[in-house]
């Protein structure tokens, strides 16, 4: 007998060989119809080393954690003391699983309409799922259809995954007599010899898999066969051109439907194709690549940005400070960039005096002028922001319009102080940055504490600094009741740090501000403050990032608003268009009335029609066009079309001046009064 531990704690005795399926039978019929795969723990060695290789493996398949925690088949016969918690349709883990199941499915499919083909791997991904494959005629856009028709075929047979064990040796002949050259490989790569490898069957299929799967083909309800793409095998161009086919698969049609609607509504909102098109900015090949150019209307929107920014620093408490672009490389030696930040800086550049560097980050610059006077007890916390331009080293190819680049400006500060002062400044610092989100227009967002590990050597400073400073960082999200997700090992060597995610409109996450403990620099650097009993002391130092890097915070800014900016951020905020050439001189007083009101105006005196000039305005996602006839002018008003709203009749050129103004000063989304 064996003892199998459920979820509510709760233990059964249940002969060995007992499967995972049984249980759920046992429990209800209907539990056993909707259980995807099963996911156990061995129940008396939680402790036991799990580092054989096919579980970690396994394991960094199916994204568990290496507790020897393991999906396994449903039918999967139980041979020891085990937790076991049966997975439905709800659980991340069993969309992997049929996922993983709907590329066998793809395999059987494309096996039988093109037997030819030899078989490379096939794992479920975030996404969904691909398979690599070779066959000489590369597959057509219609060979996709014809295969994802075909799946519908095997998924309607309702054969069962089989899982079968056999002999290493006997499954390295057998492939290699098919010529199946990437299963050999595998096989080779991942099992020992003398070791049985596990095979699972499908109808007239066979797969070198490890699994698990779901029961059966027809547990694959709703899947899509998406796109094909070329790669190497091994990914070297001597080798073979493969076939990576891309599926994806969903426990419905109603989350596939839903997935393909979010995948057009990203793409709508693609940041670089709105950059272009809203002309905000430009990656110059003839530049170089990760670098960033701000044209007229994106320059509008970063000092808009920018403006808000620095005012609310000042506002806090802080002190704006501008530091070089280059220092010396001793100096980078003495932050220990050089060690242990290198490998992501520009090589040094030979002077006449000394060798320099590119500047990667902008904290040595700021504890520079922090040390250029003694500092008193009575003169901290010192708080220095700077909106500074650092260089870090993307690869050639890994940078991705304003989200990955080689060029960016972070807003970027440092703050000193006292440890009794420490609660106060990250408080503060919390504070700030959740009023950068409302302001910006997020509304939610998710913070993960991230703390060390007191096995890993790596991490610098006593466990009494690192309780400490973890206390109090705990303490102040306790006391604001943020919720938040505790990382332990995620820390950067030199202290615990919180990091807060945005969460857009289409329920991304973005990683932008952080707030960061650090005991390292001041130390290096020898900082020093007078107490208040007159002895030397070190200050703690904060470094902190709310925008995180000004040019990412703006590329998820223009996904999250699709390009059509709230009516402060808007390049142009009103579009004037006169409906003929006699209307011109009433538009340019509109103009000017406007312009003294501080609105961003732009007048289409073009002699074109009217639709034409409202349509550019529109496809430019101007928030107000106003539109000018004889009945306008003779009433010194203006008739307006409001973005998204559409026609909004006529109102006087004061009355639109007091809602615009009113919506500026609330920094509002909306563009209706409030
Ligand atoms: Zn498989
Ligand atoms: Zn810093």
């Amino acid at each position: 007998m064996i003892r199998i531990q459920l979820p509510d704690g709760s233990v059964r005795e249940v002969p060995r060989g007992t499967t995972a399926l049984d249980v759920a039978n046992s429990i209800s019929p209907r539990l056993a119809a909707a259980v995807v795969v099963a996911r156990i723990r061995p129940l008396t060695a939680t402790e036991t080393a799990t580092t054989d290789d096919e579980a970690a493996s396994e394991a960094s398949m199916y994204g568990a954690a290496t507790t020897g925690e393991r999906l396994v088949d449903l039918t999967a016969p139980l041979t020891e003391d085990v937790a076991l918690e049966l997975l439905k349709e709800n659980d991340e883990s069993s969309l992997r699983v049929v996922r993983h199941s709907a590329a066998h499915v793809m395999a059987t499919a494309i096996l039988e309409l093109f037997p030819e083909t030899k078989l490379g791997h096939g794992p479920a991904t975030d996404a969904g799922f691909f398979y690599d494959v070779y066959r000489e005629t590369p597959f057509s856009d219609a060979d996709l259809a014809a295969i994802e028709a075909h799946m519908a075929e095997v998924v309607t047979r309702d054969e069962k995954f089989v899982r079968v064990e056999e002999s290493r040796d006997k499954g390295l002949t057998d492939y290699a007599a098919q010529g199946e050259f990437m299963k050999v490989h595998f096989i080779e790569k991942f099992t020992q010899p003398g070791e049985e490898i596990s095979l699972y069957k499908n109808g007239n299929f066979t797969d070198f898999c490890r699994g698990p799967h779901v029961p059966s083909t027809s547990r694959v309800k709703a899947f899509k066969v998406m796109s094909v793409a070329g790669a190497y095998w091994l990914g070297d161009e001597k080798n073979q051109q493969l076939q990576r086919i891309y599926g994806t698969a969903f426990f419905n049609a109603k989350d596939l439907d839903a997935h393909f609607k979010r995948l057009e509504e990203i793409k709508a909102r693609d940041h670089r194709v709105l950059g272009k098109q809203l002309d905000l900015y430009s990656i110059q090949e003839v530049a170089g690549s990760g670098l960033i150019f701000w044209h007229p209307k994106g320059g509008l929107i970063r000092k808009t940005m920018e403006d808000w920014m620095r005012n609310e620093c000042i506002r806090r408490g802080y002190e704006m400070v501008y530091t070089p672009h280059i220092m010396r490389r001793e100096m980078w030696k003495i932050s220990g960039h050089e060690e242990n930040y290198g490998e992501n800086m520009y090589p040094a550049m030979e002077l006449d005096d000394a060798e320099y560097r590119l500047k990667p980050m902008n904290c040595p610059g700021h504890i520079l002028i922090y040390k250029n006077s003694p500092k008193s007890y009575r003169d901290l916390p010192v708080r220095y922001a700077e909106l500074g331009n650092v260089y870090r080293y993307e690869r050639s190819g890994t940078m991705h319009g304003l989200l990955r680049v080689r060029g960016f400006t972070q807003d970027d500060a440092h703050i000193f102080c006292t440890p009794q002062q420490i609660e106060d400044e990250i408080a503060a610092c919390i504070d700030f940055a959740e009023s950068v989100l409302k302001t910006f227009g997020f509304e939610e967002f998710k913070v993960e504490l991230s703390t060390w590990d007191p096995k890993d050597k790596k991490f610098i400073g006593s466990a009494e600094k690192w309780d400490g400073a973890v206390g109090s960082l705990t303490k102040v999200l306790d006391a604001k009741g943020i919720p938040y997700k505790t990382i332990p090992g995620e820390a950067a060597f030199y202290g615990p740090k919180i990091d807060i995610k945005l969460v857009d409109v289409l329920g991304r996450m973005w990683q932008l501000s952080t707030v960061q403990f650090d005991w390292n620099l001041p130390a290096r650097f020898d900082l020093e403050y007078k107490g208040e009993d007159g002895e030397m002391h070190q200050p703690v130092m904060v470094h902190r990032a709310l925008f995180g890097s000004v040019e990412r915070f703006f590329g998820v800014l223009i996904e999250h608003y699709a390009g059509a900016f709230p009516l402060w951020l808007a390049p142009v905020q009103v579009g004037l268009v006169p409906i003929s050439e006699k209307h011109l001189e009433y538009a340019e007083q509109v103009k000017a009335k406007l312009e003294a009101a501080g609105i961003r105006v732009e007048l289409d005196a073009r002699n074109e029609k009217m639709n034409a000039k409202i349509r550019e305005f529109t496809l430019q996602k101007v928030p107000f066009v106003l539109i000018m006839g004889d009945k306008e002018s003779a009433t010194d008003s203006v008739s307006v079309r409001t973005r998204g709203k559409g026609d909004e009749g006529s109102v006087t050129v004061d009355e639109f001046i007091t809602r615009a103004n009113s919506l500026l000063a609330s920094k509002s989304a909306e563009l209706l009064p409030a």
